[in-house]
């Protein structure tokens, strides 16, 4: 992934987007915790008029998330809900949306009961399967292909190369969700899509002390109007959370590398459990997608599914019996955390409409965010709770 001796991911990871505060020389961008910038005259300033428009800090994330993503532009928002939906403002109503049937509960909820009403149309489909997706976009013209790579919470994985050709042959546009992947294992923009987009409260953050969300992209005039619309909408992120997020991202180059190697531990450990039905983990060799996940990632992250022989009451016990794990929604952060999708991140895809579009999030499903606490100590931690579900 380095192009030369100076960017390396751990190196830029640290040093992408701050330079030393001209004023001061602090060497961590300052949180300018201002709403307005005084002018010298009318519009004469230095670069920003209204902190919705423009911020230093923020400015300093953008630039950031861009360079480790390897992209020319950055856009920060509120939320990763936020920056989804300002993606989709770049679809005109009547015009169709290919979206994977495995994604994010909030993002399904976005797509299905609020920008439907709009107008937008959606096909959902399998984006694992690559044949799919291509009969899917020949099935009349898409304007958007919607990823989530690894998927939510089935760890399922798009061909993000494979997908943007077929796109672009027919004139789609490709957004990548890098959320899981994070840009420390997975590129999307050299793949070949268009726009990544991050809930950067997860692995970006990295500490569980931020709400927000990112979009990182190429092109000019895409950029223009996104940057357009991050401004005339308005979600944008404050100074105290971009400061956060960027501070996060210094490390992220060695969480990630503690969650995938703990992550591996955890999953190999679950395989081998007699109590444990199935392990959707993209490390494993039993993993469909095992030979894509080493081609497309530089790791297979840190995030681990499973099923247990006893169903939804023993996955309950454990969800509930874990005592290093937390049962806690969202995922990305140093510390481990369980939790059931069925009832808790994915509650909102259980209605007909889901199930129309493909969505079967099993009730006994378990997803862990393997958090980077020893290895022994979170094995130990599922084997006592495993000993009461099995
Ligand atoms: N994308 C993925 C893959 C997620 O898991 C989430 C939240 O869990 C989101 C997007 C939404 O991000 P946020 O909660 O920051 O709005």
């Amino acid at each position: 992934m380095a192009t030369n001796d100076h960017d390396h991911f751990n190196t830029l990871a640290v040093h992408a987007g701050v330079e030393p505060d001209p004023a001061t020389g602090a060497i961590m961008t300052p949180i300018y915790q201002t709403s307005t910038f005084v002018q010298t005259y009318i519009n004469e300033h230095k670069g920003y008029d209204y902190a919705r428009a423009g911020n230093p800090t923020r400015t300093a994330l953008e630039n950031a998330l861009a360079t480790l993503e390897g992209g020319r532009y950055g856009l920060s928002f509120s939320s990763g809900m936020a920056a989804i939906d300002t993606v989709l403002r770049l679809v005109r109503p009547g015009e169709t949306v290919i979206c994977g049937n495995d994604v994010y509960g909030g993002t399904f909820r976005l797509f299905d009961k609020v920008l439907s009403d709009y107008g937008l149309r959606f096909r959902f489909v399998d984006t694992a399967d690559t044949d799919a997706v291509r009969a899917a976009l020949a099935a009349g013209p898409v304007r958007l292909v919607w990823l989530e790579t690894p998927t939510n919470p089935t760890l399922r994985l798009a061909d993000i190369a494979a997908i943007s050709a077929a796109a672009h042959a027919d004139g789609a546009w490709v957004a990548v969700d890098n959320t899981f992947a994070s840009p420390a294992l997975q590129r999307p923009l050299a793949l070949g899509a268009d726009f990544v987009v991050h809930s950067t409260t997860k692995y970006l953050g990295g500490h569980s002390d931020v709400v927000g969300g990112a979009i990182i992209l190429n092109d000019d005039a895409a950029h223009e109007r996104l940057k357009f619309l991050q401004k005339a909408v308005g979600a944008v992120s404050g100074p105290m959370d971009c400061f956060l997020t960027l501070r996060g991202l210094k490390t992220l180059a060695l969480r990630m590398r503690a969650h995938c190697d703990n992550a591996t531990a955890v999953a190999r450990f679950l395989e081998d459990h007699p109590a444990v039905e199935r392990v959707y983990y993209p490390g494993l060799t039993s993993h469909p997608q095992y030979d894509l996940a080493r081609r497309q990632m530089a790791g297979p992250g840190g995030m681990v599914s499973f099923t247990l022989r006893g169903g939804e009451a023993a996955a309950t016990t454990v969800a509930c019996g874990t005592r290093l794990f937390k049962l806690a929604e969202s995922l990305g952060g140093v510390e481990s955390l369980i939790e059931l999708p069925a009832a808790m991140t994915h509650a909102s895809v259980g209605g007909p409409e889901a199930l129309a579009a493909g969505f079967a999030v099993e009730p006994s499903l378990i997803r862990l965010s393997v958090g980077i606490e020893h290895p022994d100590d979170l094995v130990a931690d599922l084997r006592q709770v495993l000993m009461m579900a099995g």
